[in-house]
């Protein structure tokens, strides 16, 4: 008696099919499962013996062998309780074989039977999809992400009895789906709420047009955090293709069920600066992916960016430089996306209030060192520096409709100009691997941001003037490039460059 059964499990943010064989025969009374398996893979045999004895299902005296293959991969997890549990009662000639064909069996069983999420199910289905298997039975919880995969027959459980049921043509029981609503609304949000604070909200908007990395720099409570949190809102919306790319982390990390099954927002990640280095990497045992990749296509928001660790800023290095990140384990190495606008805070000294030589007490030297914890190589990656000062403090928090004080624009209208400079560049870089003048490196910078000869002579005064890095020449032109295309500019004029020069990193050091 033998049976095989597919499902499918997550490697990485690969997604791979896994069979489960089955094989019944007379022996010593014995049940094994083998193939390269973690501890609780293994322990299915438990909750599957447990599960089909409150099925009514009583597993014989005889030798049951369980195989899952490929024998080369390491299968971790438990969402193989279910194919286990299908398999044996299969083999065990209790289900219709031809309902079992192509058909792919993914879950947790608890003792009663009852099927509890897992990870990953989003990537596992659209697998599925691809190899042409035409059915995914998946637990109830994971509903939303299954059905996010277009084009292949999703059926979500909530029990093995449930299974059973429908494998036998019966009617399942129709659950009133629950979507949750601790999903945090970012779009709540609005750029309106922010009062005053004019450059740095242009400086933030160039940073959205153009995916540029930016540092704000300016006394605690001055709003820097409001408007790190509002970026995400002008930013334009995620494409389809984005959309399930983000989805995809979000599954493996089993954080999407709680969502609204797909993601359809631009994430804002906002580490606390104690975040373990595994944390915002990603890894362990099951490896997970961290805080860099859940940031993916949208936010990563790092506030007192001097009090994070060393290390934490070493890890950053390549995201920011190569947009993934490397997760090394002993049953070999991830990829895992992380792609983020990086935008990061700190204070301007010490004690946070520089130069407000009543509250600063800072000397010149501990105001250098300070500033000298941020790296080279960090500040090489960022490309707009803008400072938040206090004198915009009453307009914050002002009510909507109160007073006289100017109304900020809203997001939706940024959100608009943003999109329209987006569209500039996806043209401009439409047969290139550039989506965003962001992204622009080395050569690339003198191709697409090339200079006339007036503006040129007008950046090399301001390189001689500054004393400037050749990264600092490539940063102006990049982010004078983005400026340009806000204005539907072909040409980058002087003007442009003024600004520009502006927003250059490590200022007044
Ligand atoms: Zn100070």
């Amino acid at each position: 008696m033998y049976c095989r059964i597919i499902s499918g499990a997550v490697f990485g943010m690969e997604s791979d099919t896994v069979y489960v064989e089955v094989n019944i025969s007379d022996g010593m009374p014995v049940f094994e499962m083998v193939g390269c398996l973690a501890t609780e893979v293994k322990e299915a045999k438990e909750r599957v013996r447990t599960a089909l004895r409150n099925e009514g299902i009583f597993l014989p005296p005889k030798r049951i062998t369980v195989n899952l293959s490929p024998a080369y991969r390491k299968k971790e997890g438990s969402a193989f309780d279910l194919p286990v549990a299908v398999g044996i009662m299969s083999a065990l000639g209790k289900l219709p074989k031809e309902r079992i064909e192509n058909t792919m069996f993914i879950g947790e069983l608890s003792l009663n039977g009852r099927l509890n999420s897992i990870k990953g199910v989003l990537p596992i289905v659209a697998k599925a999809k691809r190899e042409g298997i035409s059915r995914c039975i998946i637990p109830w919880e994971n509903v939303l992400e299954g059905e996010a995969v277009k084009g292949v027959e999703v059926i979500a459980v909530s029990s093995l009895s449930e299974v059973v049921s429908f494998l036998f043509g019966k009617e399942i029981r129709v659950q009133e789906r629950v979507r949750k609503d601790s999903w945090e609304k970012t779009n709540d949000m609005d750029f309106s709420d922010v009062r005053g604070q004019e450059g740095a909200k242009r400086a933030a908007e160039i940073a959205a047009s153009g995916f540029h990395n930016m540092l704000m720099i300016g006394e605690p409570g001055v709003g820097k955090t409001m408007l790190a949190k509002r970026i995400t809102t002008i930013l334009p919306p995620l494409s389809a293709e984005e959309s399930l790319e983000v989805s995809t982390i979000y599954s493996v990390a089993g954080l999407l069920q709680k969502k609204e099954g797909i993601m359809t927002e631009r994430p804002f990640i906002n580490p606390h600066h104690t975040i373990t280095e595994q944390a915002f990497a990603g890894g362990g045992r099951i490896p997970r992916p961290g805080v860099v990749s859940m940031a993916h296509r949208g936010v990563l928001f790092m506030d007192e960016l001097l009090e994070f660790r060393r290390s934490i800023l070493e890890i950053l290095r390549q995201p920011l430089e190569e947009g993934n990140i490397w997760i090394t384990r002993s049953q070999g190495a991830y990829l895992y996306p992380a792609q983020f606008i990086f935008i990061a805070a700190m204070n301007p000294c010490p004690c946070g209030y520089f130069p407000d030589f009543h509250k600063c007490s800072c000397t010149e030297y501990q105001r250098k060192n300070y500033l000298n914890k941020l790296s080279a190589p960090l500040m090489d990656r960022i490309d707009i520096c803008t400072e938040v000062h206090r004198t915009g403090i009453k307009h914050l928090f002002q009510e909507k409709e109160q007073g006289e004080g100017k109304k900020g624009e809203n997001s939706k209208e940024i959100r608009k100009r943003v999109i329209r400079t987006g569209d500039i560049q996806k043209e401009r870089y439409k047969n290139t691997e550039i989506h965003y003048n962001g992204e622009l490196q080395g050569e690339d910078v003198e191709k697409y941001c090339s200079l006339d000869k007036r503006e040129k002579k007008f950046l090399k005064q301001i390189m001689e003037k500054w004393n400037l890095s050749v990264r600092a020449y490539e940063k102006i032109c990049k982010v004078a490039r983005t400026i340009a295309d806000m204005e539907e500019s072909e040409k980058i004029t002087l003007e442009h460059i003024g600004e520009a020069a502006g927003y250059r990193v490590g200022k007044g050091k």
